[in-house]
């Protein structure tokens, strides 16, 4: 039996669970660079190019082994430009007895798929995708018996399960979780490990070459692309962390920096979610690094916690709940995304410094993502959809079906509490403490209102007031609502008026006035 094994942009992993019984005197590898897919969201260039450069060297490796590959550029004239027409060519060209394919990442192209054997008349088989700790099903089987659903109770059964960070049937250290030691805002002088960029092979320069010229408006800047395409190269940067990183990562994971967007963060994603390193092998790494003494608790618990939980949790919440996920809106948001979100062009220092960050580098970290650009888009209403289209287009490491939950559920509550517990709202008192960007800002996160004070401080307060239906009986919002209530009415329509003003200068385009 002829088989013709397609993998997709995101499964560049030797092991993937679609190459596992390859037969070398018969089958062929099917990777198309694919018009449609990248025309899917407003892709930052270096996104792109990490994608598509990522998959020749992925190919040229395969090749290497002996695997026969089908490789179909952007460029070829011949490439229909959408996945199942150039499935359709390479079925009539190689003529297999059968597709298979990893489940893909994201549901609208497992329904491609699933649909796509009467168009191709061959059958398609999807398999699991096993380079995950747990699968849909098994979040289906945690998450049935459950009315709410936690990250925490997922995590911990996961680390039961991998026996990761456990000693004698409980969690080392006696704690499942030590995130109270991980908030630390950044000290005074404190020296933080410096990127080192993977520079542009010839390969990597052909693919800028080409995204230069077919997305010539794309966001973001080109020059200073530093993500390393391979597997080896993924494998030192995540060596370089481990030495250099992680043993800080703990105590300034929620820190940011005018002067470093990179901070103690290990820059992984992209290689997670490309297939170029593996979760197992990550937290091993990790969990070897704390046995042997070279990282504290706080560090590798909150590290391990980020993939083991979260990365996993969110998978799993979003296969569980599509297609249906991202049409919920909670919060009734529908503002328009503000133009800086793209431009960078606005006086709030905190967004204007994470969206240079995001053009330079296709990459912010957690709390850039979670507590500047989603807390503002939350507290400012900002429709799902809109800030959706936006994190999936920006970000290196950005893949549905870890960008959605994160920004529909966590980000912006527009799911109702499913995956979080409380939405993630702060006033600009928060950025504050949590980093400098307040220093050079127009704006004081002191003031409470006039021209001075910080937006996120009468926003935060009038998306309460905005929101007390919904919202009003959370009782990780008790607080909040309590000191709302103790305002005398004068504060409370003084906080309306300026949020309305603020808010109107953002649909008429002006960020800032
Ligand atoms: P580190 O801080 O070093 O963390 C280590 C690893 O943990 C990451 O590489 C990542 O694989 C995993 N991780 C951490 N937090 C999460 C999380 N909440 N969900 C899933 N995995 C997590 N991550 C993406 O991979 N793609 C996205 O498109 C994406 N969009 C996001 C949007 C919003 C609004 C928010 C709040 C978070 C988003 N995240 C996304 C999660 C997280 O911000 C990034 O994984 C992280 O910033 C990547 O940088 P890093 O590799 O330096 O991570
Ligand atoms: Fe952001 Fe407000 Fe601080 Fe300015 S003052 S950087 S707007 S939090």
């Amino acid at each position: 039996m002829k088989r013709l094994r397609l993998v997709l942009g995101d499964q560049l992993s030797l092991s993937i669970s679609s190459l596992k019984d390859f037969d070398r005197d018969r089958d062929v590898v099917l990777m198309v660079e694919v018009a449609a897919e990248a025309k899917a969201a407003p892709n930052h260039v270096q996104k792109l190019v990490l994608i598509w450069s990522a998959m020749r060297h992925f190919a040229s490796q395969l090749r290497q082994g002996d695997i026969a590959v089908d490789y179909v550029r952007l460029d070829d004239p011949s490439n229909r430009g959408d996945l199942v027409g150039e499935l359709e060519r390479a079925v009539e060209r190689i003529r297999p007895d059968e597709v298979v394919v990893t489940r893909p990442g994201a549901w609208r192209v497992y329904e491609l798929l699933n649909g796509a054997a009467e168009r191709l008349g061959v059958p398609v088989t999807i398999i699991e995708d096993d380079r995950f700790f747990s699968s849909p099903a098994d979040f289906s089987q945690w998450a049935a018996p459950r009315k709410q659903w936690r990250m925490e109770h997922f995590y911990r059964g996961l680390r039961i399960r991998t026996g990761l960070l456990m000693k004698d049937g409980a969690p080392v250290g006696g704690v499942w979780n030590l995130d109270a030691q991980n908030r630390k805002p950044l000290a005074k002088g404190l020296q933080t490990p410096r990127r080192q960029a993977t520079p542009p092979d010839a390969l990597t320069r052909e693919v800028m070459t080409m995204v230069t010229k077919r997305f010539p408006n794309n966001f973001g800047q080109l020059d200073g692309f530093g993500w390393a395409v391979t597997r080896s190269g993924a494998l030192e940067a995540l060596g370089r962390f481990l030495d250099e990183g992680l043993a800080r990562f703990g105590d300034y994971q929620d820190a940011m920096a005018r002067s470093d967007p990179f901070l103690f963060h290990s820059l992984i994603s992209p290689y997670l979610n490309l297939g170029l390193l593996e979760p197992r092998e990550v937290c091993a790494a990790a969990e070897a690094a704390y046995w042997r003494g070279a990282a504290p608790l706080n560090a590798v618990e909150g590290f391990i916690r980020q993939i083991l939980g979260w990365r996993e949790y969110v998978r799993g919440v979003y296969w569980a709940l599509m297609p249906s996920y991202p049409r919920t809106n909670a919060l009734s948001a529908t503002r328009p995304l503000p133009g800086f979100y793209w431009t960078a062009d606005t006086d709030l220092n905190c967004i204007r410094t994470t969206v240079v960050d995001i053009r330079r580098n296709a990459y912010a970290h957690h709390i850039q993502r979670l507590m500047v650009t989603g807390n503002f888009a939350l507290l400012a209403g900002v429709a799902p959809g809109e800030v959706e289209a936006w994190y999936l287009g920006v970000f290196a490491d950005a893949f549905e079906w870890v960008e959605l939950p994160n920004v529909h559920g966590m980000a912006l509550f527009a799911d109702g509490g499913r995956l979080a517990s409380k939405p993630y709202a702060a006033s600009g008192a928060y950025i504050d403490r949590m980093s400098d960007y307040c220093h050079g800002c127009r704006f004081d996160p002191k003031q409470r209102s006039g021209p001075e004070a910080c937006p996120f401080n009468y926003l935060y307060w009038d998306f309460l007031m905005r929101n007390r239906a919904v919202l009003g009986r959370n009782p990780r919002l008790a607080m909040p609502y309590r000191s709302l209530d103790a305002f005398d009415a004068g504060r409370r329509s003084q906080i309306t008026k300026e949020a309305a003003s603020f808010l109107a200068s953002l649909d008429g385009g002006a960020a800032d006035e």
